[in-house]
């Protein structure tokens, strides 16, 4: 079983749904699926601006948001909490913006009080656009969203906001309209419940209006070639993806059938088992939270430490011994810290399945643990069940 941070679990309804003949591309199934996904796609995102599907990973995303609002020359700010920020601000930079990355404190959200204060420094308002994650996969932390564009906004600062939510949409809220995000940007294998391949870009109005004077357009990217109304074709500007439409019309039934405000619900009581668990196991040189402050922790991922626990001795005895694949600690020492993804298709006995797998290996390396992961992580998950 994967327990990594993405791609997650796909049900078998979505890999069934994807079993599909292929079939023609300009009417009929595929045209009406495609212009249905889009329109549902703004749901999720909770926003009545445009969603675009990129067939490509969540860089291919992040290179469609960059390269439709900006220009050779104008000024982003990073706002780096873990990895993935500053990974896009270089794609940024290799696409001919000005890249500045400004970091948190290692272990900490990114703080809205900085970033009012640079923003108010920016005096001739260079600064084009503010980029930032909601949750890092890397380090584990969830920014606070909200809070870093009220900075924006008591700045007076007109630059875009634009938000990485790969690894948090459909896991936890996330109110692109309501919290005044411009441009969200996410993927299809993490909360989403698919196999890599697609992506996913929302607009609303500021950022299509940016689009007039961005230079760094590549044909290929372009939103305003994708949103000719009479052609299907061109909403993935060029042959659609089949299967992965189909997989996704099956994700997106599951989580309306369950419901999005459940979905994020299940997502908060399995973190919390997963965090119950690093507590219990914790000790002051063995287990312990990445994420100190617990209002900032993910509820799709959690970065552990392991202080002298070699990391990657109990991934090697979880994956080859017990079948269970845990996240590579990265953005900092591999040895010293792993990752538990806990996203998307998941319920009770795989979180605690992977939690009492883990503790197994911890004991059978002879860590020294605070007391029962698997006993906490179980009461944890009862006392949820009698809400
Ligand atoms: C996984 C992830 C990415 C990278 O997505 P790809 O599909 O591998 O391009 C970017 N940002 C975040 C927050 C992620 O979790």
């Amino acid at each position: 079983m994967v327990a990594i941070p993405g791609p997650s679990i796909v049900p078998d309804r979505v890999l069934a749904a994807m079993h599909q003949p292929m079939s023609d591309i300009y009417a009929g199934p595929v045209a009406d699926l495609s212009w249905q996904l889009v329109d549902e796609l703004s749901l999720l995102a909770r926003t009545s601006g445009h969603a675009y599907i990129v067939m490509g990973n969540g860089h291919a995303a992040w290179q469609m948001a960059i390269c439709n609002t900006m220009s050779r020359g104008d000024r982003v700010l990073v706002l780096e909490s873990g990895v993935f920020a500053g990974i896009w601000g270089e794609m940024a930079k290799t696409s001919g913006v000005d890249v500045e990355v400004v970091r948190s404190p290692d272990g900490h959200p990114f703080d809205p009080d900085e970033l009012e204060m640079l923003l108010r420094a920016d005096r001739d308002r260079a600064i084009k656009a503010v980029l930032t994650v909601h949750t890092d996969t890397a380090s584990s932390v969830r920014n606070d969203i909200e809070a870093l564009r009220r900075a924006i906004d008591d700045a007076g600062h007109p630059a875009l906001f634009m938000v990485d939510c790969i690894a948090s949409l459909g896991c936890e809220r996330f109110e692109m309209d309501e919290w005044g995000v411009d441009v969200t940007v996410a993927a299809s294998q993490k909360g989403l419940m698919m196999p890599p391949g697609l992506s996913f870009c929302w607009a609303n109005a500021r950022a299509l209006a940016a689009v007039e004077h961005a230079d760094l357009t590549t044909g290929y990217f372009d939103w305003p070639a994708r949103t000719d109304p009479e052609a299907v074709y061109m909403l993935f500007h060029g042959t659609p993806p089949i299967p992965h439409l189909y997989g996704l019309r099956a994700a997106l039934d599951m989580i309306a059938e369950e419901g999005l405000d459940n979905v994020w619900h299940r997502h908060e009581v399995l973190a919390d088992a997963v965090r119950a668990a690093v507590e219990a196991w914790s000790t002051r040189d063995g287990i312990g939270f990445h994420i100190a402050d617990e209002r900032a922790r993910s509820h799709s991922v959690t970065t552990i430490t392991t202080g002298r626990i070699d990391a990657n001795e109990l991934r090697r005895v979880c994956e080859e011994q017990a079948g269970l694949t845990l996240g590579l600690g990265v953005g900092g020492d591999h040895a010293r810290r792993f990752r538990i993804g806990h996203m998307g298709h998941l319920n009770p006995p795989m979180i605690l399945g992977t939690i009492a797998t883990v503790e197994a290996a911890l004991v059978s390396m002879r860590a020294s643990l605070g007391s029962s992961g698997a006993a906490a992580a179980a009461a944890s998950i009862a006392r949820a069940l009698a809400d």
